[in-house]
């Protein structure tokens, strides 16, 4: 758990959030800004800042089933669905707790904006 870290708060149950996936090592809930009809935000429960600090290949390997696993839950494997991590000032990352968007619902652009 980090200070200060909005998602650890959410994990924490201390701020408020639409859950529509948990198992014992992730949660996904509703982006408060949704940029398609389907937006959920997918996190590991432990803090780990960004993409780039993932080292243990069992917590990273797991974290990709929860992709799986959250996206199924939002009823997105008909219709399809967009995973994404923001890193970095070009990638756009504004929370430093490691997440992947779930987007889904409409047609989503290539290449993204
Ligand atoms: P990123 O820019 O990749 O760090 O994305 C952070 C995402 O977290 C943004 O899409 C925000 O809308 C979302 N977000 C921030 N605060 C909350 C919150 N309290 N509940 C749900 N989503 C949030
Ligand atoms: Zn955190």
């Amino acid at each position: 758990m980090s200070r200060e870290c909005i998602f650890c708060d959410i994990v924490a149950g201390r701020i408020p959030a639409a859950v529509v996936y948990e198992d014992p090592g992730h949660l996904a809930f509703r982006d408060i800004d949704p940029k398609a009809p389907q937006h959920a935000v997918l996190v590991p429960k432990r803090h780990i800042e960004t993409l780039l600090d993932l080292e243990d290949e069992g917590e990273a390997g797991r974290l990709m089933l929860a992709i799986s696993g959250a996206a199924k839950a939002l009823g997105l494997r008909e219709g399809g669905f967009r995973a994404v991590a923001n890193y970095g000032p070009d990638g756009g990352q504004e929370v430093m707790h490691v997440h992947f968007h779930l987007l889904g619902g409409r047609r989503l652009g290539w290449p993204p904006g």
